[in-house]
């Protein structure tokens, strides 16, 4: 059998012993003879295993005790909304938009009050993180939201905006725990767990207790408060349960391989090999500036749509997996989480010195 390696944006690859684990415990979770799908959320046996879940979370990301922890449904797209009907008080707040992600989130922001777009890169097809230095934050914005690493663009913020006491709001669905960050910038960070974290169906919030306030967009659903789930500890209603338990064994892997400062080592080492090799090709070539390089998911071109199909197709028939650009953008993809070894990448560079010298 061939080896696979699976480049997906998301829902993406998972590490292999967590996986291996999942499949050990599936039917008879530590000796409780259930499987974790089919427990009560208000066992013991359950509340011991989302416990564990965020204290593990709270040790990676240095949490401190004034942030609570949320495990939301609803993916990062629902956040798009509920931001503005919990934190955007004065009806206004900055968006800097530097992709479809947080175009979509300031769009609807717009449906609450004003969403200022104060900086872009659309005019060379979010290539680029746009200038920070000479930001004009609004006089009564409620908070300043950036989406921290672009997943169909390849490209990440090296710095963040000084937003001047503003609380931050950061999109973090593509590079959450692949690094090292400090939580105490950003009043509130988010993410869809299904590109770096675990299965789709669960999405977490991390936001600084003094924006959760009773005051709420009229009409806001109960469900879409977060002052609901800080309440009830996530859980208010039936959490996506197994989504966490597979997150939590992920937070448990992560911390085996060195935590954060480990990851953050292997995405460079990994990230690296492929962007030289894309730097001193005649035939690929990254799409991405430079300095705003992700980490996460490296985008490149041949120049030549036909040759993109066919190395995307190739590839396909070698076992690289899902490694077409998104469908906006075309050109090719290749997502390298956490999960995603060494091998895969190196296996990946070596077809495309292959394919390069079979087709130039
Ligand atoms: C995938 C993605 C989203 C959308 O996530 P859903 O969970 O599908 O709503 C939002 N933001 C970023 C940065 C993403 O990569």
């Amino acid at each position: 059998m061939k080896t696979v390696y699976n480049f997906s944006a998301g829902p993406a690859v998972l590490p292999k012993e967590v996986l291996q684990e999942a499949a050990n415990e599936m039917l008879d979770y530590k000796g409780s003879q259930m499987s974790v799908m089919e427990m009560s959320h208000r066992s013991k046996v359950y509340e011991g295993i989302l416990n564990e879940a965020k204290a593990d979370l709270k040790e990676l990301l240095s949490i401190p005790d004034n942030y609570k922890i949320l495990f939301l449904q609803g993916g990062a797209s629902t956040q798009f909304a509920m931001i503005p009907m919990n934190l955007m008080k004065n009806h206004e707040a900055d968006y800097i938009v530097t992709g479809q992600w947080a175009k979509k989130a300031a769009q609807e922001g717009q449906l609450y009050g004003k969403a200022n777009v104060i900086a872009s890169s659309e005019d060379k097809t979010f290539s680029y993180i746009p200038d920070l230095d000479n930001l004009a934050f609004s006089k009564n914005a409620d908070y300043v939201y950036i989406c921290e690493n672009n997943t169909i663009y390849g490209t990440k913020y090296s710095t963040l905006p000084d937003t001047k006491g503003i609380p931050l709001i950061s999109d973090i669905s593509s590079c959450f725990l692949s690094e090292p960050m400090d939580v105490t910038k950003y009043g509130m960070l988010f993410g869809g767990a299904q590109k770096n974290i675990g299965p789709a169906g669960v999405t977490i919030a991390i936001i600084r207790e003094d924006l959760l306030g009773d005051e709420v967009f009229e009409g806001t659903p109960t469900m879409l408060r977060y002052d609901t789930h800080v309440k009830a500890d996530s859980l208010y209603n039936t959490p996506p349960a197994y989504g966490i338990y597979i997150c939590g064994l992920v937070f448990k892997w992560i911390k085996s391989q060195g935590g954060l400062e480990g990851m953050k080592k292997m995405n460079e080492e990994k990230a690296g090999i492929l962007y030289d090799f894309l730097d001193s090709s005649h035939m690929f070539k990254g799409t991405a500036r430079k300095q705003d390089r992700s980490l996460m998911n490296v985008c490149f071109i041949t120049g030549d749509e036909k040759l993109d199909k066919k190395f995307v197709e190739e590839a396909k028939e070698e076992g690289f997996e899902n490694l077409k650009g998104h469908r906006s953008v075309g050109g090719m993809r290749a997502s390298i989480y956490n999960a995603m070894p060494k091998e895969g990448v190196e296996a990946l560079i070596k077809f495309m010195k292959k394919f390069e010298e079979e087709n130039l």
